[in-house]
């Protein structure tokens, strides 16, 4: 059987960088997330030489437009342009942290080659509100919700997951291991199902009907905040049945410091970010 021909093997396609890995002397091993054919990995060859004409396109968190050519295991990077660069990711330490866990819940909760645009589209406007310097905690709410609902994994807000009854205004519970909020009475089925108050519930409701604009201008109590990010990233690693890295990372970053982005400790954010992330910080 003869092969493709190298015209037949190309396509292009837009892509956003998930991550990136050095290989070999000057070429990246990239993983993609694409409008169509959702995420996939792909080598930049010498994409590392001063002189490579991609390799300044293919940034960590960048949005570009690609052509690349189909190859037996790794798809091969043939030309790269900028769409959106995302600079002022690099320049705010919050703003990168959090893109970083947004790239992270797309890479542990979808399957290789998987279509999924909305969820596409999504990340390109939530990186573009965390690029220009928009409270960056509602929109990584929002995406990790709107992202749980798009792989399948919606959390029930409405009904209590054992007896079906309408939740009811007053303080239930959110079992991560059902998959959604359990009613008083029935909050023993999940020893581990976390205390949720009213407000917090409320706020996950919104969240989870208002789009990307109308969640990043919502303004929740440090209470709601510490209930919401604590359910829904407990729901994402058990959905994902590992701790998400950027995570722990962004716990840790948080813990230490009362002023959040601490530029002043540039060691620290070396100290902790994944070798792959950390190279494409300038
Ligand atoms: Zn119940």
């Amino acid at each position: 059987m003869a092969s493709d021909s190298m015209r037949d093997r190309l396509y292009t396609t837009e892509a956003i960088v998930l991550s990136r890995l050095d290989y070999g002397e000057a070429d990246r091993i990239l993983t993609l997330f694409t409008p169509s054919r959702g995420k996939l990995n792909a080598i930049a060859k010498g994409a590392r030489r001063p002189k490579s004409r991609a390799g300044p396109h293919l940034d960590f968190l960048a949005r570009c437009s690609l052509q690349l050519a189909r190859g037996r295991e790794l798809d091969v990077v043939t030309s790269a342009e900028t769409v959106e660069a995302h600079e002022g990711l690099r320049a705010d330490l919050a703003a990168f942290g959090h893109g970083c866990h947004l790239a992270e819940v797309v890479r542990h909760l979808t399957r290789d080659r998987q279509e999924h645009r909305s969820v596409y589209e999504l990340l390109a406007g939530s990186l573009t509100l965390l690029n220009d310097g928009v409270d960056p905690w509602p929109v990584t709410r929002h995406f990790e919700l709107a992202a749980l609902s798009a792989f399948g994994y919606q959390p029930e807000l409405y009904q209590c997951l054992n007896c079906r009854q309408p939740i009811e205004a007053v303080p239930n519970a959110f079992s991560a291991q059902l998959g959604g909020i359990v009613c008083p009475r029935c909050r023993t089925i999940d020893p581990g199902a976390m205390p949720l108050s009213v407000n917090a519930q409320k706020y996950l409701r919104t969240l989870d009907r208002a789009g990307l604009s109308t969640a990043a201008r919502l303004r929740p109590s440090e209470q709601e905040r510490v209930e919401v990010e604590s359910v829904l990233g407990t729901y994402l690693r058990t959905v994902a049945e590992r701790d998400l890295s950027s995570l722990t990372i962004l716990r840790s970053l948080t813990a230490g410091t009362d002023q959040f982005p601490d530029k002043s400790r540039p060691a620290t954010t070396a100290a902790v970010w994944p070798e792959d992330d950390r190279s494409s910080v300038r």
